[in-house]
C-alpha cells in the first residue's frame, strides 16, 4: 500500500514537470502527459513518432472534472452511467474556455475523452489538477503495450517512468463513439457495440475509416508486429508462426495459442503480447486462423486486418 502511494507520488512529480510517463490501464498501457500543457503533449507526439493530425484521447477521473472542458449531452450521460469507468471513449464538443492544449485535438472543436477503470490510473488522476492525454504506449503503427516490459521494449530510456500496474485485463484499446450528433462508432474496441446499442435502444452506425484525419497517402498500417501477417489461414506455410484459438490434437513448435478454449475475451487479452512474442522468437511471418467475428472477436479481426497491411 505504502509503495503504491509513493509510486503515484513519483508519477505525479514527473507529470507536474511536463514529462511523459507510462500508465497502466485496463485496455492497454498509455503514454501520458498533462493535457493542458503544450510541452507535454508535443513530447507525446515526438516519442510515439505520431503524426500531429491524429488527435489524442484525454483521460479524466470523473464527469465533474470533465465538465470544465466539454459540453455533455443525454447520450453521453446514459453511456457514462452504464459503462464508465471502462473501455469506452466519447467524442464530445470542446468548451471555448477549455484549457486543453490545441495539439491534443489537432485544433478541432471536439475532444475524445475516457474514464479508465484501472485502480492505479484512477488514483493518479484523482491526485492531479489536470487531465491526462494518453495514447497507447507504443511507437506509431506498432503493437500496443499490455505490460511494463512491453513499454520498455518500445521506448527504453526515452521515457522517465513507468507506473507498473501489472498486465492489462482487456488487452485491446477502447471503443470510440462520436456523440457530437447521431452516435457513430469510430473504432471497435474493448466494449461490445451490442451493449451500447442496448443502452441507447437503437442500432448504431460504424464508420471506422479515418480518411479525413490521416494525411493523404499515409499507410493504413496499424497494430503491426513489424513482420507480415495473414488472416483466416487454414494451415501455416514453411517458416510461419501459426496463431490458434482452439487446441489442436497435435501441436508443433510454431503453434501459438491466443486461447485453447476458443475464448474470445482471453484471445483479446493475449493478442498483442502473443504477436510480440512471436516476433521476438525470431519468426518472419505470421499466419492466424479464422477468428469468430462476434463480440470482441470483431475487435480482434479489426486489429489483425490493420496489422496485415504490412
Ligand atoms: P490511440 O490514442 O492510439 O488509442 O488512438 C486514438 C484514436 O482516437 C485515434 O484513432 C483518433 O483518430 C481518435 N480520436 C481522438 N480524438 C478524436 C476526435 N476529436 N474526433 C474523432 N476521433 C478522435
Ligand atoms: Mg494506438
Amino acid at each position: 500500500m505504502k509503495s503504491i502511494q509513493s509510486n503515484i507520488k513519483k508519477a505525479k512529480k514527473y507529470l507536474d514537470k511536463n514529462h511523459c510517463i507510462a500508465v497502466p490501464s485496463e485496455t492497454v498501457y498509455g503514454l501520458a502527459g498533462n493535457a493542458y500543457s503544450d510541452i507535454s503533449v508535443k513530447k507525446i507526439f515526438n516519442l510515439k513518432k505520431r503524426p500531429m493530425n491524429n488527435p489524442l484521447i484525454v483521460h479524466y477521473f470523473d464527469i465533474n472534472k470533465l465538465k470544465k472542458d466539454c459540453h455533455i449531452n443525454d447520450n453521453f450521460i446514459k453511456l457514462y452511467n452504464e459503462f464508465s469507468p471502462g473501455p469506452i471513449t466519447f467524442v464530445l464538443k470542446l468548451k471555448k474556455n477549455s484549457k486543453i492544449s490545441k495539439f491534443v485535438t489537432n485544433k478541432q472543436n471536439s475532444l475524445a475523452v475516457r474514464f479508465p477503470k484501472h485502480k492505479l490510473f484512477r488514483s493518479l488522476l484523482k491526485n492531479l489538477d489536470y487531465p491526462l492525454a494518453a495514447p497507447s504506449a507504443n511507437i506509431s503503427t506498432r503493437l500496443s503495450s499490455v505490460k511494463a516490459s512491453d513499454v520498455n521494449e518500445e521506448f527504453g530510456l526515452k521515457i522517465r517512468y513507468i507506473l507498473d500496474g501489472g498486465r492489462s485485463l482487456i488487452g485491446v484499446e477502447s471503443t470510440i463513439i462520436n456523440l457530437l450528433n447521431e452516435p457513430v462508432i469510430l473504432r471497435l474496441g474493448g466494449l461490445d457495440i451490442y451493449k451500447i446499442e442496448k443502452t441507447l435502444k437503437k442500432k448504431i452506425l460504424i464508420k471506422n475509416n479515418f480518411k479525413k484525419k490521416i494525411a493523404p497517402g499515409q499507410f493504413p498500417l496499424h497494430y503491426s508486429p513489424g513482420i507480415p501477417l495473414r488472416m483466416n489461414a487454414k494451415k501455416p506455410k514453411k517458416n510461419e508462426a501459426f496463431v490458434l484459438t482452439k487446441k489442436r490434437k497435435v501441436s508443433y513448435k510454431n503453434y501459438y495459442y491466443l486461447s485453447k478454449k476458443n475464448d474470445l475475451k482471453q484471445s483479446a487479452k493475449n493478442l498483442y503480447s502473443l504477436l510480440r512474442k512471436i516476433r521476438n522468437d525470431g519468426y518472419e511471418m505470421i499466419a492466424v486462423e479464422k477468428i469468430q467475428n462476434k463480440g470482441i472477436g470483431k475487435t480482434i479481426n479489426d486489429r489483425l486486418h490493420k496489422a496485415s497491411k504490412y
